[in-house]
C-alpha cells in the first residue's frame, strides 16, 4: 500500500544556517509534512507543504487536554553523501503504541516511516555534514476537534518538521551536573512515562527549572512510587556501571523505551560486557559511590547520544564519578554509535536505512 504523498513545493528557498554555528532546534527547514485524520476518512491527504504557521481553531482539543503524541530521530549526511536514517522502523512501532495509550486513532504500520522518508528527500540539502550535525526529524500528532467536551478528538494532525541541528553539546562530551529528584515525580506505573506524550515534559519543567536555578543541567528521575529507585535522567534513559557492570532501569512503564538504550545494551552485549537491566536504588548508587565501585554514569538518546555525567547531587551528597571525566565506556559507546550513524563502521546489525 504505497502511500501517494502530495508534494507541494517552495517557491522561496530560504537561507541555510551556518554549519558552525547550529542549535538545537532553532531552525527548520524549506518544508514540512501534513496528514489529516477524521471519523469518516481515517488518516488522509498526506503531503509535503511549503513550511509554515497552521491554522487551528482555539477550540481544538490539544490546547485544553493536551491529547497529542510525538517522536524525536535524526537524519544522517555520510562522507559519501548518502543520506542516512538510524532504526526509523523503532519509531514508527514506538509512535504507534503511543497513539494507543493516548488514544489517538495509530498510523497504519510504516506510514511514519514513509512520511519521513519523503520530506527527508525534499529537504535534504539541509543535512549539514560537518562532523556531529544532524537533522533532527520532529514528527507529532495534535488533536484538532473544536469541542470542549472531555473525551478524545474525531479529528487529528499528523505534522512532520525538521531542523538541522549542531551536537548537543558544544564543546564535545563534556560531563554533566545532575541533581537527584526526590520532591518532584514524572511518571507512575500505569501512566504514560512510556509514551512520548507532551504532557510528561510539562510536570517535568518544575523540577529542571529547579535543578538549573541550582547550577545543575538535569535532573535524575526516581520511581514515582517510592522515590527509591533510578529511572531517567532529563529525558534520556539512565546507565550505571558499578564494579564492571552497566546496569539500567527494566522497560516498567514508567521510563521511555529508547532506541538508545536498545542500542547501547545490543552493543555492550556483543562486547561481552556484563549488562543488567534491573532495579537500582539511589542508596545503592550512593554506596557503590562510597567504596569506590561507581565507576561511571550516562545518558542516553538521539539528541546527544551518549551524554556523561561527571557530577550526581543527591540530597546533602555529592558524588563526582570518575574525577568528573568521561568514562571509558562512555567514550566507547558514544564513537561506535555515531559512527555507525554516519555509516563509517560496518552496518552489522541492520540499523541503519539509506534513502
Ligand atoms: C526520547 C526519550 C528518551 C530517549 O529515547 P531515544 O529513542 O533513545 O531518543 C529517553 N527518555 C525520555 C523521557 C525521552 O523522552
Amino acid at each position: 500500500m504505497p502511500n501517494e504523498f502530495t508534494i507541494i513545493k517552495t517557491k522561496v528557498n530560504k537561507a541555510k544556517p551556518d554549519p558552525n554555528n547550529l542549535n538545537f532546534g532553532t531552525v527548520f527547514t524549506d518544508h514540512m509534512f501534513l496528514m489529516n485524520y477524521s471519523k469518516d476518512k481515517g488518516w488522509h491527504d498526506g503531503r509535503v507543504v511549503p513550511y509554515g504557521p497552521i491554522c487551528l481553531d482555539p477550540a481544538a482539543s490539544v490546547f485544553h487536554y493536551g491529547q497529542e503524541m510525538f517522536e524525536g530521530m535524526k537524519a544522517y549526511r555520510s562522507a559519501d553523501g548518502k543520506t542516512l536514517l538510524f532504526r526509523p522502523g523503532m519509531n514508527d512501532k514506538r509512535a504507534i503504541s503511543s497513539c494507543e495509550r493516548m488514544c489517538i486513532p495509530p498510523l497504519p504500520e510504516g506510514l511514519l516511516t514513509e512520511a519521513v522518508k519523503v520530506l527527508v528527500k525534499t529537504d535534504r540539502d539541509w543535512i549539514p555534514d560537518k562532523e556531529g550535525t544532524s537533522l533532527y526529524i520532529r514528527p507529532y500528532i495534535i488533536a484538532t476537534e473544536p469541542f470542549l467536551g472531555v473525551r478524545d478528538s474525531y479529528e487529528y494532525l499528523f505534522i512532520i518538521i525538521l531542523s538541522p541541528v549542531g551536537p548537543y553539546y558544544k564543546g564535545g562530551l563534556v560531563p554533566t551536573r545532575i541533581y537527584v529528584e526526590d520532591k518532584y515525580v514524572r511518571s507512575v506505573p500505569g501512566g504514560t512515562g512510556f509514551v512520548k506524550a507532551g504532557g510528561n515534559y510539562a510536570v517535568g519543567l518544575r523540577s529542571e527549572y529547579e535543578a538549573r536555578q541550582s547550577g545543575y543541567s538535569q535532573v535524575l528521575w526516581l520511581d514515582g512510587t517510592e522515590r527509591k529507585y533510578v529511572e531517567e535522567i532529563g529525558t534520556s534513559n539512565a546507565f550505571f556501571v558499578i564494579d564492571g557492570e552497566v546496569i539500567t532501569s527494566p522497560l516498567t512503564g514508567s521510563i521511555l523505551p529508547g532506541i538508545t538504550r536498545d542500542s547501547v545494551l545490543c552493543l555492550l552485549r556483543e562486547w561481552g560486557n556484563k549488562v543488567s537491566e534491573k532495579k537500582l536504588s539511589i542508596q545503592q548508587v550512593y554506596d557503590a559511590y562510597v567504596q569506590g565501585k561507581l565507576e561511571e554514569v550516562f545518558a542516553s538518546g538521539t539528541a546527544a547520544v551518549i551524554s556523561p555525567v561527571g557530577e550526581l547531587c543527591w540530597q546533602d551528597k555529592k558524588m563526582l564519578i570518575n574525577g568528573g571525566n568521561i568514562g571509558t565506556i562512555s567514550q566507547k559507546l558514544y564513537d561506535e554509535l555515531t559512527a555507525i550513524q554516519l555509516g563509517k563502521k560496518e552496518d552489522r546489525f541492520g540499523w541503519v536505512e539509506m534513502l
